[in-house]
C-alpha cells in the first residue's frame, strides 16, 4: 500500500498541483482573483516581460527585463494609470509562479529525505522541462533573478518581485539543501536527461571538478563585473536554454551554444552547472552556514565507494585510500543515499559535528567516527 502510494498516487498528487499553480487553472479564489486581472492586460504570456522572443536588435531593453514599473513623476493621465495598472497585474501574477516554484522545490526538499518518495525526482524534472521549460519558455529564472540583484545593487530600479526567485532559494536551500539543483532546475534537468551515462565519460575526477570550478568563478566575477558595468541581463541574449526550450528562435549564438550544450552534456554530467552557472556555485556555499542542510556520515560506512559511483556530478571524490563529499558540490538528489545499502549517509544539518566536507577512508577497517562525520587515519 505504501509504494502504492509512493508509485501512483503521490506522482499524480504532484502533477496536478504543478499544473495548478503553474498554468493558472487555479480554484483558489485568491488566485483566479488576480489571474483576471491579468487577463485584463495585453500581456498574460509574459509575466515579467521576461519572455518575449529577441532579435538582434540594439534596443536597451529588448526583454523587458529592466522595465520600470514604478509609476513615472506627473503621471496622471488615463492610460498611463492603465499601464501602470497593466505593470502591476503583471507582477502579481509572476510573482504566484515564483512562490508556486518555491513552494515545490521546499517539497522536493522533504521527498529527498525519505527512500520511498526519491524516486519521484525523475517526475519533477520531468514536469520542470515541460512547464518552466516548454510552457515558460525557460526564463526568467535563478540567474535572471540573482542577475535583476545586482543590477538593483548597482542602484537601478528593479521591481522586488524580480528578485524574489533567486533570494526565495537562499532560506530553502539552507532549511532542505540545493535541492533546487538536484530537483527542479529545468536548465539542469534538460542537462540531466541528455547525459548518457557510461559511453565516454569526460571530466570526472577531483581535478576536473576543480578545474570547472575555477571556470565557474571566474565566470560569477565577470557577469558581476559586466552587469555593474553595463546594468544590462546581456546573457539573455545568448542564452542557450532559451533557445532550446524556444525552438523557433533566431538567435544564431543562441544556436551555436545549444549545439555546444547539447554535445557537451552527452559526454560531461551537467557540463553547464558545473563550470558556468553562478546559481550552483553560490547556493553551495550556503552549505558552510551552521546549521544549513548537508549530507553527512550516518556512522555505519565501510568505504565501499558505491556512493562515489552513484554521484553523477562528481561530489564524492575518491583519492588513494580516502573518499571526500564536498557538499559545495552536492545538488540533494539523494542518489548516493539509494545506493548506499548501509544507509550510511543521511541529511544533517552542519555543525562542528557534521563538516561540510565528509571524508571517508576505505577498504582498510579503520573505524568511522559518527560524531565528526570525518574518518580519520590511524
Ligand atoms: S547549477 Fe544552475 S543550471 Fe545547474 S541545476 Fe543548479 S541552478 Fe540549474
Ligand atoms: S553527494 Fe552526489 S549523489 Fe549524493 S546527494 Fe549529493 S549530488 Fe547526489
Amino acid at each position: 500500500m505504501k509504494n502504492l502510494a509512493a508509485k501512483f498516487l503521490l506522482p499524480l498528487i504532484s502533477i496536478f498541483l504543478f499544473f495548478i499553480l503553474f498554468t493558472g487553472l487555479t480554484p483558489l479564489p485568491y488566485f483566479s482573483g488576480n489571474l483576471a486581472i491579468a487577463q485584463t492586460t495585453d500581456d498574460i504570456d509574459d509575466d515579467l516581460g521576461d519572455f518575449e522572443e529577441f532579435d538582434d536588435s540594439e534596443s536597451v531593453d529588448e526583454l523587458g527585463e529592466f522595465e520600470d514599473y514604478s509609476k513615472p513623476a506627473g503621471c496622471g493621465k488615463e492610460s498611463c494609470n492603465s499601464l501602470h495598472q497593466t505593470n502591476i497585474a503583471r507582477q502579481n501574477k509572476a510573482l504566484y509562479w515564483v512562490f508556486g516554484i518555491l513552494g515545490f522545490t521546499l517539497l522536493a526538499g522533504v521527498l529527498v529525505r525519505f527512500q520511498s518518495t526519491r524516486n519521484l525526482k525523475g517526475l519533477f524534472l520531468i514536469t520542470s522541462i515541460v512547464i518552466l521549460g516548454f510552457y515558460k519558455g525557460a526564463c526568467p529564472c535563478p540567474i535572471s533573478s540573482f542577475s535583476n540583484l545586482i543590477i538593483w545593487a548597482s542602484g537601478v530600479h528593479i521591481p522586488w518581485q524580480k528578485l524574489i526567485w533567486f533570494l526565495g532559494l537562499i532560506p530553502i536551500t539552507y532549511l532542505v539543501g540545493k535541492v533546487w539543483c538536484g530537483w527542479i532546475c529545468h536548465l539542469g534537468a534538460l542537462q540531466e536527461f541528455l547525459y548518457l551515462p557510461g559511453r565516454l565519460e569526460l571530466f570526472r575526477g577531483a581535478r576536473a571538478q576543480k578545474v570547472m570550478k575555477i571556470i565557474r568563478l571566474l565566470l560569477l566575477a565577470l557577469l558581476i563585473v559586466q552587469l555593474l558595468v553595463t546594468k544590462l541581463y546581456l546573457f539573455s541574449k545568448i542564452d542557450p536554454f532559451k533557445v532550446a526550450f524556444n525552438l523557433l528562435s533566431i538567435n544564431m549564438t543562441g544556436w551555436i551554444l545549444l549545439g555546444l550544450l547539447i554535445l557537451s552534456s552527452i559526454f560531461i554530467h551537467r557540463p553547464f552547472c558545473r563550470a558556468v552557472c553562478p546559481i550552483g556555485l553560490i547556493l553551495g556555499w550556503i552549505g558552510k552556514i551552521p546549521g544549513a542542510s548537508i549530507i553527512g556520515l550516518k556512522g555505519e560506512c565501510r568505504g565501499c565507494k558505491v556512493c562515489s559511483n552513484a554521484c553523477k556530478i562528481d561530489a564524492i571524490h575518491r583519492y588513494p585510500g580516502y573518499s571526500v563529499l564536498d557538499n559545495k558540490e552536492c545538488t540533494a538528489c539523494g542518489d548516493c543515499l539509494d545506493a548506499c545499502k548501509k544507509e550510511g549517509l543521511i541529511f544533517v544539518r552542519k555543525s562542528k559535528n557534521h563538516a561540510d566536507r565528509v571524508v571517508c577512508e576505505r577498504d582498510n577497517g579503520d573505524e568511522v567516527s559518527a560524531d565528526s562525520g570525518i574518518l580519520s587515519k590511524h
